[in-house]
């Protein structure tokens, strides 16, 4: 599934059309809000940001609301930043747009192209981001710690919560928790404060390196590794595999305590 990474990877991308104008749209009415194309035509796009796994093209009347679901990508004037997700299939098919933005000629490729094939995504127009937590990349560890010291649940569940920390997926927080060497099930509320600090510094870093490479499916604990779960890179110790948060979640018995 697209994480915050993948949103902000797409959020970069559309950056090019900011002080464009949009002459046209097209919308799969059963993902958008009623109205919409007349809503967004002609509107100036003014920044495109991220909140979580959102992302927000603000213009000079309402802000349009890009939700990813499972399967949701982004195509810029003609190109996928993303070419692949890992978790979608590699074929591009037109019945699965569901938001095109043309800033030009109907004849150009649309500026923005959102195509989801399993139609878990949506489009809005102002979402109300009101109880999104702080954004992976700001989160401290004093608000992180705060949050856990309440929570008898798993860490793994607790930073899946968008509330908690926005933008997070299940990659990367198996990702993180791997480098941490965080158990995934353990109590948040036993996650001491040297190590919520461990887990905010490796969070910064980890997440930098991912969005270089090129989103969620990067990390050291891969979508591919959970097919045939190898050996923890670290340390030699076999990976292991359960549902931990409603997730199939990956880690290492050895380092992660
Ligand atoms: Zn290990």
């Amino acid at each position: 599934m697209p994480e915050g990474l993948e949103a902000e990877i797409w959020r970069t991308a559309i950056e090019v059309t900011v002080g464009r104008t949009i002459t046209d749209a097209y919308v799969d009415e059963r993902v958008a809000p009623p109205g919409f194309v007349s809503a967004v035509r002609d509107l100036r796009i003014t920044a495109v940001r991220r909140a979580g796994k959102v992302v927000l093209i603000d213009t000079d009347g309402p802000t349009i609301g890009l939700h990813f679901g499972m399967t949701g990508r982004v195509v810029v004037d003609g190109s996928a930043p993303i070419e692949r997700l890992s978790y979608a299939s590699g074929r591009d098919e037109a019945e699965w747009n569901r938001l095109l933005l043309w800033t030009g000629p109907p004849d150009r490729p649309a500026a923005v192209r959102f195509n989801d094939p399993r139609r878990f995504g949506h489009v809005s127009l102002d979402p109300d981001l009101s109880g999104l937590g702080p954004d992976m990349f700001v989160v401290t560890p004093s608000e992180l710690r705060a949050v856990l010291a309440r929570r008898r649940t798993s860490i793994k569940a607790v930073l899946l919560d968008q509330h908690v920390v926005a933008g997070l997926g299940n990659l990367c927080v198996d990702e993180v928790l791997w480098w941490a060497g965080i158990a995934p099930h353990r109590a948040g509320e036993n996650v001491t404060v040297e190590e919520a600090r461990r887990l905010v510094t490796v969070m910064r870093r980890r997440l930098r390196v991912m969005l270089r490479r090129g989103g969620s499916t990067t990390g050291v604990i891969d979508p591919r590794v959970r097919a045939e779960l190898p050996h923890c890179s670290r340390d030699g110790a076999p990976l292991r595999r359960a549902q931990i948060g409603n997730r199939t979640t990956v880690w290492c018995a050895a380092h992660q305590r």
